[in-house]
């Protein structure tokens, strides 16, 4: 077992410099640093990160790296200049902006860009220092997209894992960034990809098929032979930190000597970081807009707005803290009195005993950002509230917001419903507010950090052992003679051989790909043994390999098992199978062909195929995504499936594929040698449907549910030549 390496932008340590200059060490206390603490500090494992501050001078750097080595931390020195350009500039004000669908205020700066892969680059060489093949490596965020495909430079085989904190934005506002492709293949470096919500997954899976034409399988992509798994982990909070920090007799203390200078009234919480992100002057219009409504509440109800210092060198922050400063003033002057402030604002941060004694005064929390990844706040608001009386208003634009469905949901900006759940909260009955509040809180205990941490971890480790499970061996002499052993000691054997890409090439039009005399040799003197029964199972229809092969002593399953022909017998099919949506697909699929010059659309008998070989490369694979997504859509009810060849799209009812056909026929002629060979992904539920100890062999890329590999048509060839001269 190799250790475990986590790799942040920042390391879960704070370092100052006291009046005296020497360097004082601070442990964080974010979530995640809590959820990774229990794996990082074990055995040899590692955190591998920038430490927070520039250091100049090597006695520093010595030093520092020193201390960190004993907390199982690994320093990434950054320069000031680096920090400037990678992480404030490309990172916070080209990254942070467009995946939170603020992509006016991005920018595209190509000096950005360099000093982000530069920094990459440079993480990526401090963690080849520590790193070993069996190690397994845990990248988080955005800051570091590109770091998972540079380690799989270095390392092909190591296993690596990728989350992403933030939203992943919709194509459409992704494919704004120069860099898009490059940003993609980065991340898919990684063994396993993981984001907060389905829909960032949905995103970033729709980005990966339109940017690098890789489709997936319920979040499984193939990239070369290795396999990606991409799936959504929501993030949860320390839970007992705060239920615990909520009862302690410091929090109670605090409340008590808030409370003292508050008075009786109601108290709604706001609490974020300042970004624009978040919402923050949005969430002012609305309590202006509240206080108008409900002149009642005048004097019975204040704001606890909290606003935590954050980038202020970037000019859009030092703007927002301006623009709320505004805000507060002008509604404190318009609305307060001598003895009632309406907005309580405090522009710092709090410790967390005063954090928890704001969470359990709050009647209502206000959690109303534009775009959130996950939002912990709202979360540590409901762990806080033992007596389960308060309630949350929570953005439908937040992470969290898919968990904590038994939230006041809003979208931040519609103002009325806004103003309307404000007020609905403040007259909630107690009773109904715990009953929320019990939902949630049973939802929040259950998925903390340490069963995210685990979640995330365990499918790493499954996801390495799919991988394994689907390489294939390579047939080289020793697995030859070990079929061939196989082969010669059974009385009764089953062949299914693929058509195209196994037997023969591919060819610009398929009707090219006739089977030549080579070809027909071999197949004959394999089906003449009558120990030997051979099965072409094709997508192809069954009257272009009625008329190539008909003549040898062979079954044939056709159209991927909507037509059956045993040898000597009629054309079975299956019953009740409907070719009347056919009508109402083709024309679709002659609109594309309309705009996809040198592609076609073959009409068979149970399905439509668009075949794109002759598309320019690039052009072809970008308009199958297209026809793909289309075609999914407009299928979802119609008991179709879309299947995705070499370079072919094709469509037909879900009933039919080969692996079902393959049964039928292992039903019908019980074996002792089962030999299937296939190169595309529909040979897969073939391969999927032979017993364990028959002999599956993909053609091509060594990835597959078949046991060995073989690298082309003239090695199927040679193969079954080889085979064909035993008895
Ligand atoms: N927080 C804090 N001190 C404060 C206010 C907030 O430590 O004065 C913490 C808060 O408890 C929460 C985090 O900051 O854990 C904010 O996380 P969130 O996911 O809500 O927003 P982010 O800042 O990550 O976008």
């Amino acid at each position: 077992m190799g250790k475990t390496i986590i790799i942040s932008n920042r390391l879960p340590v704070k370092i100052l410099k006291s009046a005296k200059g020497e360097l004082v060490y601070k442990p964080s206390e974010g979530g995640l640093a809590t959820g990774l603490g229990s794996i990082y500090r074990k055995g040899n494992n590692v955190w591998l990160g920038w430490p927070g501050l520039s250091f100049k001078k090597d006695s520093d750097k010595t030093e520092v790296t020193q201390k960190l080595k004993s907390e199982n931390m690994f320093p990434v020195f950054l320069t000031a200049e680096e920090i400037k350009l990678y992480y404030e500039g490309f990172s916070n004000e080209t990254l942070w902006p467009t995946f939170h669908y603020f992509n006016q205020y991005a920018i595209y700066k190509k000096s950005l860009w360099e000093a982000y892969e530069k920094v990459n680059k440079k993480f990526c060489e401090a963690l080849m220092e520590i790193a070993e093949p069996e190690d397994t490596i845990w990248v988080h965020d955005y800051q570091l997209l590109l770091l998972p495909g540079l380690i799989r430079q270095q390392m092909p085989n190591v296993s690596v894992g990728f989350f992403l904190h933030i939203p992943f934005p919709s194509y459409e506002v992704f494919r704004l960034l120069p860099w898009r492709k490059e940003l993609i293949d980065g991340m898919l470096g990684a063994d396993l990809v993981g984001f907060h919500t389905y829909d960032d997954m949905r995103h970033f899976l729709s980005a990966v098929s339109r940017i690098s034409y890789l489709s997936n399988k319920r979040g499984q992509l193939t990239k070369g032979n290795r396999v990606i798994q991409v799936d959504s982990f929501p993030m949860g909070i320390d839970y007992d930190k705060y239920a615990n920090s909520a009862a302690s007799p410091e929090t109670i203390k605090r409340e008590v000597r808030f409370r003292a200078s508050l008075g009786d009234q109601k108290l709604i919480l706001s609490i974020d970081r300042l970004d624009y992100s978040k919402g923050i002057p949005a969430r002012l219009g609305i309590f202006d807009i509240f206080l108008q409504n409900f002149p009642k509440y005048q004097k019975r109800v204040s704001l606890i707005l909290i606003v935590v210092p954050s980038r202020d060198k970037v000019e859009k922050y030092k703007e927002l803290k301006r623009e709320v400063d505004l805000l507060v003033g002008r509604i404190n002057g318009r609305y307060g009195t001598m003895n009632w402030t309406p907005i309580h604002y405090f522009y710092r941060s709090f410790p967390l005993e005063d954090l928890s004694a704001f969470y359990r005064m709050a009647d209502v929390a206000m959690v109303t950002p534009m775009r959130d990844g996950m939002n912990l706040v709202c979360k540590e608001f409901v762990a806080s509230k033992l007596d389960k009386k308060g309630v949350l208003v929570l953005s439908e634009m937040a992470g969290s917001s898919k968990e904590l469905s038994d939230a006041i949901i809003i979208n931040p900006n519609d103002k009325t419903q806004v103003v309307d759940a404000l007020h609905q909260a403040l007259t909630m009955p107690e009773e109904e507010q715990s009953l929320h509040m019990d939902t949630m809180q049973a939802t929040l205990k259950r998925y903390n950090i340490h069963h995210w941490v685990k979640m995330f971890l365990d499918r790493l480790e499954d996801i390495k052992e799919r991988q394994q499970s689907l390489a294939t061996k390579r047939i080289d002499e020793e697995t030859v003679q070990i079929i061939m052993d196989k082969y010669t000691k059974s009385k009764k054997r089953l062949f299914f051989l693929d058509y195209d890409g196994t037997l023969v090439p591919f060819y610009s039009r398929p009707e090219q790909a006739s089977p030549g005399k080579e070809l027909l040799e071999i197949l004959t003197s394999l089906t003449e043994n009558p120990n030997n029964h051979v099965v072409i199972i094709s997508g192809r229809d069954r009257k272009t390999l009625g008329s190539w092969l008909g003549h040898l002593k062979m079954d044939m399953i056709c159209e991927h098992g909507v037509w059956l022909r045993a040898h000597g017998e009629e054309w079975e099919t299956i019953d009740s199978l409907s070719n009347e949506w056919k009508s109402d697909i083709k024309p679709i699929l002659e609109m594309y062909v309309n705009k996809t010059p040198g592609s076609l659309v073959e009409e068979k008998d149970y399905s439509l195929a668009w075949h794109y070989r002759k598309v320019d490369p690039g052009f072809g694979d970008l308009r199958a995504r297209e026809i793909v997504s289309h075609l999914k859509y407009l299928s979802a009810n119609m008991n179709l499936q879309v299947l995705e060849g070499d370079m072919v799209v094709e469509i037909k009812n879900i009933e039919v594929n080969k692996g079902k056909a393959a049964c039928k026929w292992m039903e019908r002629y019980p074996s002792d040698f089962i030999m299937a060979l296939g190169d595309d992904w529909t040979d897969e539920d073939t391969f999927k449907a032979i017993p364990k100890d028959g002999v599956t062999i993909k053609v091509g890329s060594a990835n597959s549910e078949a046991k060995y590999s073989i690298e082309n048509h003239t090695g199927v060839r040679d193969l079954l030549g080889l085979i064909a001269k035993n008895k």
